[in-house]
């Protein structure tokens, strides 16, 4: 029987989504999404050295199209480096979705409104937008993404700069001004390389809770083969004390072996973690869990330690009590373990602080699936509760980062796209 299905969002998700239901069943496709958020928020940064931290080859457009994105860039731009630059994969994104359109113009349709309620009837749903247009769909699937980066939030403080892929504000710094970066991880870095590829000169203090940077890839390592399932269910500490014993057991492998080794567990360990356990982990193991599964290419890596060895950047661990004036700025910082307050005069304050996932649920639409009974808030705070695949309530599902309060582990294109395809493959049953 044909469908009507809704996709909500046009970033890597929904485009996959709509690729793998149009090339599998013979379903009616709407697409929801604004036309500057094609591609989304990942791949929204238009200087060339912001690279995928995910490896060409793995950051193809589907599962039957391995591969996809490699061959883009070998027929459009030339040769493929390891770790391509992240507009390349939005121009990709983009082009994969401009075919999908001219291939199936019976069967997709783009809205071009945010989407803001979904009121359930007997056959389907109401899709609601801002503006208050009322479309029908029997299946809806959200993928609505990313939460929005957090915000320093001092509103009229010119020496702020928000948004670091906005290319006007970051050309205002100047090659000696001194920069503090609020945030230590992959913000940071993508910050870093536009500063030292525009020849910055100046000082750069970057700071965060804990100082931990992300790691690099190594290239030569393959996931160690461990089974992992008998810890479903058992406390993060249990699996992060077998992780250490992992690693000692493995003396011939690199960390980075025994943790891609968990990979193809981690939602189900995510998954079978009390709400408690959940919260724990977010408060104690996330920034090293972040710093060391979301690693970067090498080619950053090393500019990074370039930048520290020469002295020209310097990372504290250290917690923001306060920013004071403007144009420079006085900024009083905590450093860990010590009660003193260290004053930083700096010229301009970036804010790499990253998407904010406590903000998930404070969209609107959101807020409504919650208070209509469509969907629950997962008691962490970070979005929604699903089953394993991603069903949020009867006909109601939800692919990638929007998942990260059930699953975890859906944030990377690989993840996104098994999922994606399970999905589809449930809806067709
Ligand atoms: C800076 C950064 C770099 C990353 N780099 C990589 C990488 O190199 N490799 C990798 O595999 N992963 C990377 N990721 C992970 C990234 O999350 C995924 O790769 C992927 O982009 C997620 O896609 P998405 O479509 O789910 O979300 P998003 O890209 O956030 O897109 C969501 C879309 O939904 C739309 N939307 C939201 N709400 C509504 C609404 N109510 N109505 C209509 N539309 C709506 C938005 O406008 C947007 O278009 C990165 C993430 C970030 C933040």
């Amino acid at each position: 029987m044909t469908k009507k299905i809704v996709i909500i969002g046009t970033g890597y998700s929904g485009i996959v989504l709509a690729h793998e239901l149009l090339l599998h069943s013979n379903h009616q496709v709407q697409i929801f999404g604004l036309e500057e958020n094609d591609g989304g928020l990942a791949y929204s940064s238009r200087d060339i050295h912001h690279l995928l931290n995910v490896s060409s080859e793995k950051m193809g457009f589907s599962n039957s199209e391995h591969g996809g994105f490699y061959e883009w860039v070998r027929t459009n731009i030339g040769t493929v480096p390891q770790f391509s630059p992240r507009y390349h994969f939005k121009q990709y994104l983009i082009d994969c979705f401009l075919k999908l359109i001219d291939q199936y113009p019976e069967r997709l349709q783009i809205i071009r409104k945010s989407v803001h309620n979904l009121l359930r009837t007997k056959e389907g749903f109401w899709v609601v937008t801002k503006d208050n247009h009322k479309f029908f769909s029997t299946v809806c699937i959200l993928a609505t993404g990313n939460p929005p980066f957090t915000k320093i939030g001092l509103p009229g403080n010119d020496s702020i700069i928000e948004n670091i892929y906005d290319p006007l504000a970051m050309n205002r710094i100047k090659s000696q001004d001194r920069v503090l970066i609020a945030g230590t991880s992959l913000s940071m870095v993508d910050a870093l390389l536009t500063l030292h590829h525009t020849k910055h000169q100046g000082p750069i203090i970057a700071f965060s809770r804990r100082g931990l940077i992300p790691h690099t890839h190594d290239t030569l390592h393959t996931p160690a083969l461990i089974d992992w399932s008998d810890l479903i269910g058992k406390s993060w500490i249990r699996i992060f004390e077998r992780f250490k014993k992992e690693i000692k057991n493995h003396p011939d492998k690199d960390w980075r072996s025994i943790l891609d080794s968990i990979r193809p567990y981690t939602q189900r360990l995510w998954y079978g973690l009390s709400p408690a356990q959940k919260m724990s982990f977010l408060r104690h193991l996330r920034p090293f869990w972040d710093t060391h599964r979301h690693r970067i290419a090498e080619e950053a890596h090393q500019t990074v330690s370039a930048m520290v060895e020469s002295t020209q950047l310097k990372i504290k661990a250290a917690r923001l009590i306060k920013i004071q004036g403007k144009d420079p700025c006085s900024v009083l910082l905590k450093p860990r373990g010590i009660t003193a307050i260290h004053e930083y005069r700096v010229d301009w304050i970036i804010n790499c602080l990253g998407p904010d996932i406590h903000a998930c649920l404070n969209r609107p639409l959101m807020q409504n699936l919650i208070k209509n009974g469509l969907a629950t808030a997962s008691p962490t705070g970070i979005g929604l509760l699903t089953d394993p695949l991603g069903r949020v309530s009867e006909n109601l599902y939800a692919v990638g980062p929007v998942c990260r309060a059930s699953l975890w582990e859906c944030i990377a294109v690989p993840d996104i796209r098994i999922q994606a395809e399970q999905i589809v493959k449930t809806i067709n049953i």
